[in-house]
This record gives C-alpha cells, sequence and structure tokens, in this order.
C-alpha cells in the first residue's frame, strides 16, 4: 500500500463499527490507525499526526467533546465525529468546539468517504491559505473576487446579508456549519443566539437560489445543529 496515501486515525470503542470503518477506509488505500479511548486517541494523535481523525463521541474514558477540545489546543487537521442519534447535544458542541463534520450512526461507506474528501480538501486549502476566487456548483456560480452570484449564467442580486451567508457556506463549502457559528461570522458574536435570523435568510437565499426553494439542492438544512451547503469534489 502506497505510503503517501492519507493516514486516518480511528478512535472508536465499539468493535463492529471498527471493523465496519476499517474495510471501508482500507478498501480505498487509506492507511490507519485505531484507539479504542480517548487518552490512547489523544497519545495517537500527537505521535502519528494523522490528516483526519474520525472520533466516536461515546467513549469508556474521556468523552469524545473532550478529544475535540485537546487536539484544537494544538493541531488544525480534521475532526469528523461518529455519533450515536442521543448524543445530538454534544455533537453540536462538539463541531462548536472546532470538530468539523459529523455522521450519525449508522452511516454508509459512501457517505463517509464523501465526508472525508471533502475535509481533506478544506484542509489542503488551509495549508495552501486560500480559496478558488470563482465558486462553482451546478449551475450556481459564485465570483468572489467580483461579489457576483450567477444562476445559469443570468446575475442574482443579493442583500450585503444574504451575500455574506452564502459565502459563508461557500467557505466551508460540504461541512456542516453549526446555527450558533453562521451566527457568529455573518452577524457577529453578540448574536449567536438568534436563530431566527437563519430561517427568515436562509429562505431568502433559497428563493432567489433554488429552483424549488421546497427541496433545496445544495443550500441543505441539518435540523437541530445547522446548515451544509451540499457539495462533494468527487461526487
Ligand atoms: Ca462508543
Amino acid at each position: 500500500m502506497s505510503e503517501d496515501k492519507e493516514l486516518i486515525l480511528l478512535i472508536e470503542d465499539e468493535p463492529q463499527m471498527r471493523r465496519f470503518l476499517r474495510i471501508t477506509l482500507q478498501s480505498q488505500g487509506y492507511r490507519l490507525v485505531e484507539a479504542e479511548t480517548g487518552s490512547d486517541g489523544l497519545l495517537q494523535a500527537a505521535s502519528r499526526n494523522p490528516d483526519v481523525v474520525l472520533l466516536d463521541l461515546g467513549l469508556p474514558d474521556i468523552d469524545g467533546l473532550e478529544v475535540t477540545t485537546r487536539l484544537r489546543e494544538w493541531t488544525a487537521t480534521p475532526i469528523i465525529i461518529i455519533s450515536a442519534r442521543e448524543q445530538e447535544q454534544d455533537k453540536v458542541k462538539a463541531l462548536d468546539a472546532g470538530a468539523d463534520d459529523y455522521l450519525t450512526k449508522p452511516f454508509s461507506a459512501g457517505e463517509l468517504l464523501a465526508r472525508i474528501r471533502v475535509s481533506l480538501r478544506h484542509a489542503l486549502r488551509q495549508r495552501a491559505g486560500r480559496q478558488e476566487p470563482v465558486f462553482v456548483l451546478h449551475d450556481l456560480r459564485v465570483d468572489l473576487a467580483l461579489r457576483q452570484v450567477f444562476l445559469a449564467d443570468r446575475e442574482v442580486h443579493l442583500t450585503p446579508i444574504e451575500y455574506k451567508l452564502l459565502i459563508t457556506l461557500v467557505r466551508h463549502a460540504g461541512k456542516v456549519i453549526t446555527h450558533r457559528q453562521l451566527l457568529h461570522e455573518v452577524w457577529g458574536p453578540a448574536h449567536v443566539n438568534e436563530v431566527q435570523y437563519l430561517r427568515v435568510y436562509m429562505t431568502q437565499l433559497r428563493h432567489k437560489l433554488e429552483a424549488d426553494p421546497a427541496r433545496p439542492r445544495f443550500l441543505m438544512n441539518e435540523p437541530g445543529i445547522g446548515y451544509r451547503l451540499k457539495f462533494d469534489p468527487e461526487g
């Protein structure tokens, strides 16, 4: 197996889940290191410097939220949370603490691989320190340099807030952003609890950008968590 394929650190205590992830990841050629506890995971992260961390929230020693916080004290490596449905609130906390994305069990191999590709792509772009000046997704084109938005070559006029909301989603394309993070970035730190702003402006944005606002193709709602601009670099 090639040595330059990305290294993934899997922190998960359930043997069956580890087995599923091992088979999925190795079938794609990813290198893998496994840890069954949070403390071993932290140790492995420090010694192996993985390209992506897959992190279960419910671990036998320290929980995944604490692991996220401790990783973010020294590394920007992408963290994808894997959680059970009853850990909803912790999931949001982990995302706000710096995790990049999440998967709720059970999830498909295809979903997992897509999230990993998105995270790797973001990490690469962050290291390069720049964003492509033009973002394209289906018939949507956002020219970040000229601040213009086109839908199938027709210019769409957005208000300053709508535009800011859209480019925040574009900057995180493919990844979930929590309500709190979006409110912080678009409206500022004093407004992180005003979830209704998001509902209003996201509805407006969908009416301007989606063919069928009731069934969005890319401005996706993540119930109880936030929003996601649906985008997979290879999917
Ligand atoms: Ca667990």
